[in-house]
């Protein structure tokens, strides 16, 4: 099993999955098939490629999202498979994050200066916890040291030591278990330790933690999220869709074709009788929609632009149906994608590219603080107004989280996703930072900084992180300091997430 790689870091996934494998084989098609037997020939295009045998991982992409197969792949002897469908890896791997998020937050529901803190703040706190190991006798913490870090026992027992001021002798106080914790002074600013404390368990100990710094940023970050924008302005944006509840889809007379989405086309339209403004008119087949089960999506991708009020987001004013299509009437984006400019110029200079992600970060800010994660950020998404500006469009992937949560679906363009949505842990805003950072890179270069052949190559460079990627010389000090700033691997660490919000990245040089 350890061969797949999106799934080795914790030995519950792997029991699990052996489980529901040996489940699986006897019911559900093949998505991804772990090798225990026999040959195979790999070919493309009726080419040989090569041929696998042992611990091989075939279809791994098909695990990630709805794909093309690569390659074929033909028995050359009798083969026996392991295989899991993606739905039911997904599931673990959600029912993972989510058991482990309610295991941390319950841990630190028992600590005192967590106790009066709300629910989703808990949650975020346990999303930062990290694990650290000890063996019998390490000291975990030293009286008289300094210390920053405050400790919860996640497993294995601990033993508190005093030294005697007379004799030096440490003296035993007491032993601690799991769910126990210690350290907590040192997120309040009190960093000198009081007493040892020393791993007691023959079979090491585990502890989870979190250092004042990232505590500090956190909970002022929290506080920030908090103070959301007063929501008179939906009753505003309602009051400007108003002016369409009497529009038939057979007042609409096409101009032409503003561009091709995955569903359809989308149209210029006018409304008969009035040719002082035009719309944009997306139409999406429904069949498709339900073949690629986008139903949930395109509701919420309805919702969100239906009712965001927000300069830098393309408003949709009314929806339509037919027998075969669904018809979104937005407002419509004169000057085409960013991408097309993009790949005339083949790149942007520095006050360019601030000027485009100054846009998107003014989206952003307008979003997230409804917590409203966008997730397909690409200059094809960025459509430029007649004036030049540039607005986010295709609310596809987009979606209102619960506060404090996080969600798992996957989704968004390879290039573009962080790696906690390919390692399927669980993502939230912070996803949209990663994005941000993978923007600027393209706007600056004419490519995205992680590209590979293909979807998996991508993934696999995506997860080597950023430090791994040269930049290109002219990529200046503060655009490189910013990029490396936002695609941290971390999504705590990333700006934006941390104290002050998106106006870090506002305040940037
Ligand atoms: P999909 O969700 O299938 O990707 P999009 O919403 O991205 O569909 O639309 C596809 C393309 O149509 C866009 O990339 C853009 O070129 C064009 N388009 C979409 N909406 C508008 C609009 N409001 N104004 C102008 N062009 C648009
Ligand atoms: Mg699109």
């Amino acid at each position: 099993l350890h061969v797949i790689p999106y799934c080795f870091y914790n030995h519950f996934v792997l029991y699990v999955l052996y489980n529901v494998l040996n489940f699986l084989l006897t019911f559900f098609p093949l998505l991804i098939c772990l090798f225990a037997e026999g040959r195979v020939e790999v070919s493309r295009e009726g080419k040989y490629l090569s041929t696998l045998s042992g611990a091989k991982v075939l279809g791994e992409l098909a695990i990630l999202y709805n794909c093309q197969r690569t390659a074929t792949i033909t028995a050359i002897t009798e083969c026996k498979l392991w295989a899991i469908e993606r739905q039911c890896f997904q599931t673990i791997m959600m029912r993972t994050g989510l058991i482990r998020q309610a295991q941390y937050t319950d841990f630190l529901k028992s600590v005192p200066i967590f106790k009066n803190l709300p629910e989703d703040t808990l949650i975020k706190i346990s999303d930062v916890l990290e694990e650290t190991h000890y063996q019998m006798g390490d000291y975990i913490v030293r009286q008289g040291a300094r210390g920053d870090t405050f400790f919860i026992i996640s497993k294995g027992q601990v033993r508190v030591t005093i030294k005697q001021p007379d004799t030096q002798e440490e003296k035993f106080i007491r032993t601690l278990i799991k769910g126990d914790f210690f350290g907590e002074k040192a997120l309040q600013g009190d960093d000198l330790r009081t007493a040892n404390i020393i791993c007691d368990s023959a079979d090491g100990v585990t502890c989870l933690v979190i250092d004042r710094e990232t505590f500090n940023q956190l909970i002022s970050n929290l506080d920030e999220i908090k103070h959301r924008y007063d929501d008179e302005c939906i009753v505003e944006r309602k009051k400007i869709n108003e002016e369409f509840d009497n529009v038939k889809l057979t007042d609409l007379r096409i101009i032409a074709t503003l561009g091709v989405g995955g569903f359809g086309r989308v149209e210029l339209v006018q409304i008969n009788g009035d040719n002082s403004r035009s719309f944009a008119l997306k139409q999406m087949k429904k069949s498709q929609i339900v073949e690629t089960r986008q139903q949930q999506h395109i509701m919420s991708e309805k919702e969100i632009m239906g009712e965001a009020n927000c300069q830098f987001v393309v408003k949709l004013f009314k929806t339509f149906k037919d027998r075969k299509y669904l018809y979104m009437l937005m407002e419509s984006c004169l000057g085409g994608e960013l991408w097309t400019i993009l790949r005339d110029r083949c790149k942007f200079d520095d006050a360019t590219t601030r000027f485009y992600t100054a846009c998107v970060v003014e989206a952003f800010q307008y979003l997230h603080s409804r917590n409203i994660i966008y997730r397909d950020l690409k200059p094809e998404n960025l459509l430029l107004d007649e004036k030049g500006y540039v607005k986010l469009v295709d609310f596809g992937f987009a979606k209102k989280l619960q506060s404090g949560r996080k969600t798992w679906t996957f989704c968004g363009t390879p290039e573009y996703v962080a790696p906690e949505v390919i390692l399927n842990r669980g993502h939230d805003i912070s996803a949209d930072y990663w994005s941000l950072g993978v923007l600027m890179f393209e706007l600056l270069t004419g490519t995205p900084p992680f590209t590979g052949s293909d979807p998996m190559r991508t993934y696999n460079i995506i997860l080597k992180g950023i430090d791994a990627i040269e930049f290109p010389r002219d990529i200046t000090r503060n655009a490189s300091n910013l990029i490396k700033k936002l695609c941290r691997d971390n999504p705590a660490e990333r700006l934006g997430y941390q104290r002050g919000g998106i106006s870090e990245i506002q305040k940037h040089r």
